[in-house]
């Protein structure tokens, strides 16, 4: 495969990434904005599990990742099964911190891909107040060639760009902009869909409207945006990316939208559908971790859990050897590649 992969350490060559992880957070806040102001508070042992079920929504600090040591010891873990990059996509809204992500692969050994770009309305739209399209363009481009905000540390993708259902109008200005960046760059697009069926197909008009890649975008949280089989079909038969990024929550609650959340083995079952169906090149994974009891400190499954547990899981529904491979290694790589 020609081009390269940018990482928060510099550029490397696509096969380089190992096994790669597309969507997580290692260092957010992702609080409530009621919850932003207040300071962690301390998890003990005994309430992870119903933290990690419940989501804590209402605990100051359970979305929140700030401690390096903390997350580096997580990294290692990932490394010593095998892992070797990790895509990092917290935005503008919820606390992206570049430099700690630098410091994270430097100390670790594991590479980092960072995202660039803005989260949905509620957190992020007072940071775009009235920036025009050409602006928030430019920003994109500025993230991805030269630094994140004041900073050297450079994106290797686009994302992931925060959709509410229906879409706030600055939120409409980031995607197009993003499209327009992802026209200029050759990168790859990843978006957070709205809580809606419709959410995906609305999206991907819009960055082919704006001269984006569908090819080159993923949708990413399928998990919790489509459950009929035949919306997935469809979704695949636009060719964009497709992406099932919550592994390893296998319980249903989920506090955002009255749904429940499918577990690992439908997670699976319906990527083997895909994959039978010609869509194999489509298809990626990830566990989205964002809250600190799905970390390994925590009793949590950690950032290893696809490759711990995931693989043995698919190779007992079946899955063939260049599936497994496609998911962790193949499709990462070619969407993140880019050409000089
Ligand atoms: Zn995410």
């Amino acid at each position: 495969m020609s081009g390269f992969v940018r990482t928060v350490t510099g550029d490397v060559a696509p096969e380089a990434l190992g096994l790669t992880l597309m969507h997580e957070h290692l260092l957010c806040d992702v609080s409530a904005p009621g919850l932003r102001d207040r300071p962690s508070e301390p998890i003990r042992i005994e309430d992870a599990q119903r933290l990690r079920f419940t989501w804590g929504v209402d605990h100051p600090g359970h979305h929140r990742l700030d401690d390096l040591d903390v997350i580096a010891g997580e990294l290692c873990a990932f490394a010593d099964a095998g892992g070797g990059s990790v895509v990092e996509l917290t935005v503008r809204g919820i606390a992206p911190n570049p430099r700690g992500l630098r410091r994270l692969a430097e100390r670790t050994g594991v590479q980092i891909i960072a995202g660039c770009g803005w989260y949905v309305e509620e957190y992020a739209g007072a940071l775009i107040a009235d920036a025009d399209v050409d602006v928030l363009t430019g920003r994109f481009v500025a993230d991805l060639e030269t630094g994140i905000d004041d900073t050297t540390v450079r994106a290797g993708l686009i994302g992931e760009i925060g959709c509410s259902w229906p879409l706030s109008e600055r939120e409409v200005r980031v995607l197009r902009a993003a499209a327009r960046a992802q026209h200029a760059t050759g990168a790859a697009l990843t978006i957070h869909p709205g809580r809606a069926a419709e959410a995906p197909f609305e999206i991907l008009g819009i960055v082919a409207d704006e001269g984006g890649t569908p090819e080159r975008a993923i949708i990413c949280h399928l998990d919790r945006t489509l459950f009929r089989r035949d919306d997935v079909f469809r979704l695949a038969d636009t060719g964009c990316g497709l992406e099932w990024d919550f592994f390893g929550i296998d319980g249903g609650h989920y506090p955002f939208a009255p749904i429940d959340l499918p577990h690992d083995g439908e997670r699976l079952d319906v990527i083997l559908a895909l994959a039978n169906r010609g869509h194999r090149s489509q298809l990626l994974v990830s566990h989205d971790i964002c809250t600190q009891t799905r970390l390994r400190v925590l009793g949590g499954h950690g950032y290893a859990h696809l490759l711990t547990s995931g693989v043995d899981y698919m190779r007992a529904k079946g899955f063939p050897d260049n599936l497994i491979d496609a998911l962790l290694r193949d499709n990462p790589a070619r969407y993140l590649v880019r050409q000089r």
